[in-house]
């Protein structure tokens, strides 16, 4: 099959040509026929299909050149999308003459935008929130509208753009056509397309397996403070003796590998930094099983030969969705069972959901193990080594003998020196502590600026309004990816309280974010953000075993404040550096 058969005009099939195009895409060979003879579409394709050709081809060819309106109106998640589906629709468009695409997003000035609405684009390309504005203004007509395209349909429905949707379609006319597109279906999605659609034709294009069914794949939500103690429950608790833990930056390769050391694990790193004579010695070392745990970055780990390993560990979310795919596919091997755990943070909604998307599997929310499960599963590991002794019948020492002690005294005592010993301190953590709605009650979160256990890498940001005036968080978070620019993933939680709402971004784009929404208007209100100055919160104690003798109270109160010391200069020397620097 080539692009010829599927009934192309010869401009386009010159422009894909000149691209380099030479045999269509599954989703192409499928989607772009019925599309020409103006079928609506339903195509459930991931990103990498080819599906933008898919639409957009047939897109143009519906366009009248000579009509100086907007007939496509293409909607799209975000605005980096919305710009690369116009660079192709460009591209496409290069021997057909006068017709172009506008992509149309928030966070941008209106100048060059309405100007090419003036100019009589026919089409666009945009993101919900600026088109509704447009459409409000008057500046942006759609009663010349032949084609609608919704392009990641179930992206923009997570990002609650689903009203914006509705409020749109209902402003084109009735006699178009519509190309859906989605990653995914589910109940809202058909809903949607039910209302929005008439009799479409659906293609679904086969994903390549991306991993393999006896992986279990576990995500934990725990906040980046809290990672290196999840990550020793997880070693220790015999979850895995032969580990591959990742990490994003060689500087948290370096610290939670410091981390463990300390903690008294045998683990040992990799980063692209290293010498290749030390890189081999410690993969020779990890193979030949020396090393319980290897920390590593993506780079480092790509192209060697580790498998057979019993777990992966993404310490940090991989930026890209295939690095997930690559990490992963390290455990599991030959038919071996293996499991992946991911820890997350608040702010990663996004990119975890992108991450599900891309693999097509939802990854099981787990409870983090808490300081008590461990010390419950740490005494029946030592009654257990201890039955299995007796089993093996010692005789008595001579030095316990004429002791006059009742043996069940002996034996308490003897149980709780042993389990003291054998193992390191646990380090409490804020997800020990009983959850609320599923989560770090909020009151336990010290989110504060300047806090030692401040959350990574988020700032908050105050709005003076809130529930009162009927604002919903997802009006803040458009307002804040439409007007704000705000990439995506960098919108973590929006409390919302009667008078106010604190919103949580990434710091990378806090100041943009202040600088462009000052002043901002939201549900008709004039509304001002700016960063929140946070109110005191009392540092979280964990200090509640009132049973601990004074000694050794002592020692963890020291060992606690030295501990706190050190967590404080590794977090203060990661806050300060950009997460993607
Ligand atoms: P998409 O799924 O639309 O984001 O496309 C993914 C990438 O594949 C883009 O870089 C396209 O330029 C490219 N592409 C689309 N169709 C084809 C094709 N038939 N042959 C080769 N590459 C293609």
């Amino acid at each position: 099959m080539n692009f010829a058969q599927l009934g192309i005009c010869p401009e386009i099939l010159e422009a894909i040509d000149m691209l380099g195009f030479e045999t269509p895409s599954p989703i192409q060979e499928q989607a772009i026929p019925p599309a020409l003879d103006g079928a609506d579409i339903v195509g459930l394709s991931h990103t990498g299909s080819g599906k933008t050709l898919a639409f957009a081809i047939p897109a143009l060819e519906s366009i009248d050149p000579a009509l100086r309106a907007v007939q496509v109106l293409c909607l799209a998640p975000t605005r980096e999308l919305a710009v690369q589906i116009c660079r192709e629709v460009d591209k496409l468009a290069m021997y057909l003459d006068g017709v172009s695409a506008v992509p149309i997003y928030g966070g941008a000035s209106f100048g060059p935008q309405l100007s090419a609405l003036k100019r009589g684009v026919q089409f666009v390309v945009g993101t919900p929130g600026r088109i509704i504005d447009l459409m409000e203004q008057g500046e942006l007509r759609t009663d010349a509208v032949s084609t609608l395209i919704l392009d990641e349909a179930d992206e923009m429905l997570d990002m609650g753009f689903q009203e914006d949707i509705e409020r749109i379609v209902v402003s084109l006319p009735e006699q178009r056509q519509t190309l859906f597109f989605s990653a995914t279906m589910s109940h809202p999605i058909r809903e949607l397309i039910k209302r929005i659609s008439h009799d479409p034709r659906e293609i679904a294009v086969e994903r390549p397996v991306l991993t393999v069914p006896t992986c279990e794949q576990v995500a934990y939500e725990v906040l980046f403070s809290s990672r290196i103690e999840v990550l020793s429950r997880l070693i220790e608790m015999g979850r895995m003796k032969r580990g591959l833990v990742f990490a994003n930056t060689k500087r948290v390769v370096d610290d939670v590998v410091d981390g463990l050391l300390a903690r008294g694990y045998s683990v040992d790193r990799l980063h692209g930094d290293m010498p290749q004579t030390l890189r081999e010695r410690v993969m020779e070392s990890f193979r030949k099983g020396n090393l319980n745990v290897l920390v590593a970055t993506d780079i480092a780990a790509r192209g060697l030969d580790i498998d057979d390993v019993d777990m992966v560990v993404n310490f940090e979310l991989p930026r890209e969705p295939e690095d997930y795919v690559h990490r992963i596919g390290r455990t599991a091997r030959a038919g071996r069972k293996g499991r992946a755990v991911t820890f997350f943070g608040r702010r990663d909604f996004s990119l975890m959901g992108r991450i599900e998307r891309f693999v097509g599997t939802r990854m099981q929310r787990e409870q983090v193990m808490t300081a008590d499960e461990v010390e419950q599963m740490r005494r029946e590991a030592l009654v257990d080594d201890i039955l299995e002794k007796a089993a093996r019948s010692h005789e008595l020492p001579e030095e316990l003998r004429d002791l006059d002690m009742p043996e069940e005294k002996l034996m308490c005592a003897m149980f709780h020196l042993l389990a003291e010993r054998a193992s390191r301190e646990i380090q409490p953590i804020p997800e020990d502590r009983p959850k609320r709605h599923g989560r770090v009650a909020e009151d336990e979160l010290p989110v504060e600026k300047g806090n030692d256990w401040s959350l990574q890498e988020s700032v908050t940001l105050f709005m003076n309004a809130g529930k009162m005036l009927h604002i919903r968080p997802k009006d803040i978070a458009g307002l804040l990816y439409n007007e704000g620019g705000a990439p995506k993933g960098s919108i973590g939680d929006i409390r919302m309280f009667p008078k106010h709402s604190l919103i949580e971004v990434s710091p990378e784009v806090a100041p943009r974010l202040v600088e462009r929404l000052a002043t901002a208007s939201i549900c008709g209100y004039e509304v001002n953000i700016r960063e929140d100055k946070g109110r005191p919160a009392p540092r979280p104690s964990f200090r509640n075993n009132d049973d601990f003798r004074p000694r050794e109270r002592q020692r963890r109160d020291r060992d606690s404040r030295d501990s706190r010391k050190r967590e404080t200069r590794f977090y203060d020397r990661f806050n300060r550096r950009p997460r993607r620097g």
